[in-house]
């Protein structure tokens, strides 16, 4: 579905991004590990089209995307500080992507209910975003990244501000989910036992390049190197 071939991206005199290839069949689920500051944000907004190359190519469905837009892209993005528009209640946050596709009214009313009991929070569509907690607030920036059905949904810490026991209960969910749907997802976590959890592979992040991609078992069980080793916390 989705390939990165060779992708550079570049700030100042900086390679953040430094000839990444990457590859994330149909209806797998990839996580992206790495310490802060190791491009994992960035490789995800080169995707979603909100980050240009340097060099390097970003391919969907064996298109090269260098001209195709953000929004035309049809994959969806949850950012890492998910971003609720704060003026809009929670049924016009989930139904922000709809309009933009053009999605009839009363469309978009049945798939922001559908969603929302997809997430869990039957009933909340028109309680102000302020309103709800952080993970309540997670779970609606994940049902608008639903919305338009994205052949591929990529999350950028889709659970950092959540406690570990509301964590470990939507990864869960997450995982279930992702299967019921057949959802293409790549999704970048700082943690490692959030990655194994979800993922059919896992791939480290040093440096703007890829340390090791695997199953999260091979990972596990053969780091490639010691930086992934101590990364992972195994001092072995
Ligand atoms: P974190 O885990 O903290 O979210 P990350 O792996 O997502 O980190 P990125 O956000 O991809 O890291 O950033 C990689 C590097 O690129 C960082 O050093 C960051 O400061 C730098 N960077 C990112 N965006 C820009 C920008 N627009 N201009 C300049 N530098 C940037
Ligand atoms: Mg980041």
């Amino acid at each position: 579905l989705l390939s990165l071939e060779g992708a550079t991206v570049r700030f100042g005199g900086r390679t953040v991004l430094d000839a990444v290839d990457l590859d994330v069949a149909e209806h797998e689920t990839v996580c992206v590990l790495g310490p802060s500051g190791s491009g994992k944000s960035t490789l995800l907004r080169a995707v979603a089209g909100l980050q240009q190359l340097d060099a390097g190519r970003v391919v969907l469905d064996g298109r090269d995307q260098a001209a195709v837009p953000a929004h035309k892209r049809g994959v969806g993005l949850m950012f890492q500080d998910h971003q609720l528009f704060p003026q809009r209640d929670v049924g016009g946050n989930v139904a922000f992507g709809l309009r933009m596709h053009g999605t009839s009214r009363d469309g978009q009313a049945a798939r922001v209910g559908e969603l929302l009991d997809l997430v869990g929070l039957p009933g909340a569509r028109d309680r102000a975003v302020a309103s709800l907690s952080g993970g309540e607030q997670q779970r609606v920036a994940l049902a608008r990244a639903l919305a338009p059905r994205p052949r591929l949904l990529m999350l950028d810490e889709p659970l950092g501000q959540l406690d570990r026991s509301l964590r470990e209960r939507l990864v869960v969910e997450l995982r279930h989910l992702f299967g019921e749907l057949g959802t293409t997802v790549l999704a970048v976590t700082h943690d490692q036992g959030e990655a194994f959890a979800l993922a059919d592979r896992v791939v480290v992040m040093r440096d703007g390049r890829i340390a090791q991609s695997g199953t999260p078992l091979e990972v596990w069980q053969r780091p490639a190197d010691a930086f992934v080793a101590r990364f992972l916390g195994f001092d072995n």
